[in-house]
């Protein structure tokens, strides 16, 4: 007889998530499946949630966190029952369009994301691409390396574009930030926080983490910025970035989703400013990413969730109620 995993359910953008008990699917070639130990949140799991993104798999299965124990593979999978991987947003990439050739897996035509055209990890069971699962570093526990597969990884794909910038400012001190930080302050970078105005919590947890300067979002910082990395999904603050940052400064927009960008007078970009955006993340980065979290150590601030509650951790990620990163355990 097979067994029975439960999983929270989204059915329709705009609804709350609902508990349901599924069959235990059996992975198929190249396949693996897990028993899920910790799945991180993820903004962007709010923007599938809230019906932000276009066409997601419904019903789905959200969270793209997801730390497990492989405990059952399907044909032609290398990897072994007891091993334990990552499964990150990036589900799978076809391996031969222009992008994949070019090293771009994370602009793949036909890339497919975990959590939301492949069910994901708010579950205690779930089955993945053995190809796209990362190995993870011993140092941390389950519960703390959850939130380095999305809010980590592409923290430092966004670090990566901001290049050798010196003076880093970070719009949205939540889970990303809070990571990214201790990567920038690490390699002697000097760190801006700028947090939502009246945020007094988001403004001493940044201080915690070593920020030079800490101000609201709508603040002019000190001294002008070689960069400016956004994870809060306000467009906003595109404009109001850009005059932050010196001339040859970048602004880098990180997340999936953001509101629209007001126009602003071309003298804010001009002096060769840029603006950029970083979409998806690629094994290689993932690689790169755990290789260093596990040297520096990373000190991860997690709040924890049990499974059944994942919309609760969904709505205090809305309000801000919490610092770091929400982690649900099964
Ligand atoms: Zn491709
Ligand atoms: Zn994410």
């Amino acid at each position: 007889m097979r067994g029975e995993m439960s999983a929270m359910v989204l059915r329709q953008p705009g609804t709350p998530l609902v508990r349901e008990q599924r069959e235990l699917p059996e992975p198929g070639p190249g396949q693996v499946r897990l028993r899920i130990t910790a799945c991180a949140v993820c903004r962007t799991d709010l923007h599938v949630v809230d019906g932000e993104l276009p066409d997601p798999k419904l019903p789905i299965i959200p969270g793209h966190e997801i730390v497990g124990i492989i405990d059952a593979v399907g044909p032609g999978t290398p990897r072994r029952p007891g091993e334990r991987v990552g499964i990150p947003w990036l589900g799978y990439a076809c391996g031969h369009c222009e992008y994949c050739r070019a090293g771009q897996e994370n602009l793949c035509d036909q890339a497919r994301f975990t959590g939301y055209q492949i069910d994901g990890g708010y579950a205690d069971y779930t089955l993945a691409d053995e190809r796209f699962c990362l190995e993870l570093p011993s140092q941390l526990d389950d519960l703390h390396t959850a939130p380095l597969l999305c809010a980590g990884l592409i923290g430092y794909r966004c670090l990566l574009k901001a290049g050798d910038a010196m003076r880093l400012g970070l719009y949205g001190f939540g889970a990303a930030a809070h990571l990214i930080a201790q990567v920038a302050r690490h390699q002697r970078r000097d760190i801006y926080a700028f947090v939502r105005p009246g945020d007094e919590h988001a403004a001493a947890f940044a201080r915690t983490l070593g920020a030079r300067w800490v101000g609201a979002s709508d603040q002019t910082p000190p001294e002008q910025l070689d960069a400016a990395i956004i994870f809060a999904p306000v467009g906003e603050l595109v404009p109001r970035a850009l005059r932050a940052v010196r001339k040859g400064g970048r602004v880098i927009c990180g997340g999936i989703h953001m509101s629209p960008i007001p126009g602003f007078p071309y003298e804010w970009l001009w002096g060769e400013r840029q603006i950029l955006s970083v979409a998806n993340l690629t094994r290689a980065d993932g690689r790169e990413f755990l290789r260093l979290a596990a040297q520096l150590p990373l000190s991860v601030q997690v709040h924890r969730y049990v499974l059944s509650h994942a919309q609760n951790a969904l709505d205090d990620l809305r309000a801000g109620r919490y610092s770091g990163a929400a982690v649900l355990i099964p």
